[in-house]
């Protein structure tokens, strides 16, 4: 027979159905036979019924909206791309990346791969001036306040100049006004960026940011956004 070990140090809570009543709590290291391997999926209907279903018989789709739990409000056609809820600091070497070292959030890491493949492909090197940004005492506060949005702060953002053929591409040149001036590569790289399905320029944000490059990880997905910075609030606060 199958057997499984309990990961959690805070232990794990036995309940007598998917979901249901806490029957007792099986502690850190524990194991357990594993009598069934059936996943059930708790559900809910487009009138609003909510029940399990065993999961063999339900195909996996895309998810289509994310609510705010708290409001119910729709935010944005987020898609689920990187389920973890733990900040994980991750040292970033690409092959194109040069500068400072690179420190993101684990989850960041296939985005940073992209941006690399793209700088590989039009022949420039990434300069990375900026990217886990840090949080001071304020925000570390019980209370997070609305205004840490950015992406730096969950490790989810760079801040970056342009290498091309030695010649530096920054923040003046790098300008929405200037675009039309760039080496051919220096637009591409930007253009490939922009087409990304998840990666924003930040030289289309309302206030120009052109050295920005992130995920949208706050309007892609709120509820991760904050657990994402509670984790990392956690962590700094334990050290
Ligand atoms: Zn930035």
């Amino acid at each position: 027979m199958k057997r499984g070990r309990v990961k959690p140090e805070a232990g794990l809570n036995l309940r007598d159905k998917p979901n249901g009543q806490k029957v007792t709590v099986l502690s850190h290291n524990q194991l357990v036979d594993i009598v069934d391997e059936v996943t059930f999926y708790r559900v809910r209907t487009s009138t609003g019924e909510v029940g399990f279903v065993h999961g063999n018989y339900l195909e996996n789709m895309p998810p289509t909206r994310v609510e705010d739990s708290n409001t119910g409000a729709e935010i944005g056609a987020a898609s689920l791309l990187h389920p973890s809820e733990e900040f994980n600091l991750t040292v970033y070497s690409g092959s194109e990346f040069i500068g400072e070292t690179v420190k993101v959030d684990k989850d960041f890491v296939p985005e940073l791969n992209r941006v690399n493949d793209y700088a590989k492909a039009c022949e420039i090197k990434v300069w990375v001036t900026s990217s886990t940004r840090n949080i001071n005492q304020q925000v570390r506060g019980a209370i997070v306040p609305p205004a840490t949005k950015s992406c730096h702060f969950v490790g989810h953002a760079i801040d970056m100049n342009l290498m091309l053929d030695g010649k530096l591409f920054n923040s003046q040149k790098l300008k929405k006004a200037n675009y039309n001036n760039l080496p051919e590569q220096i637009q591409k790289f930007l253009t490939s960026v922009r087409d990304d399905n998840v990666l924003r320029w930040g030289g289309d944000f309302s206030t120009e940011d052109p050295v920005h490059i992130d995920d949208n990880f706050y309007y892609r997905n709120q509820l991760m956004y904050k657990a994402k910075l509670l984790s990392r609030v956690g962590q700094l606060n334990a050290n």
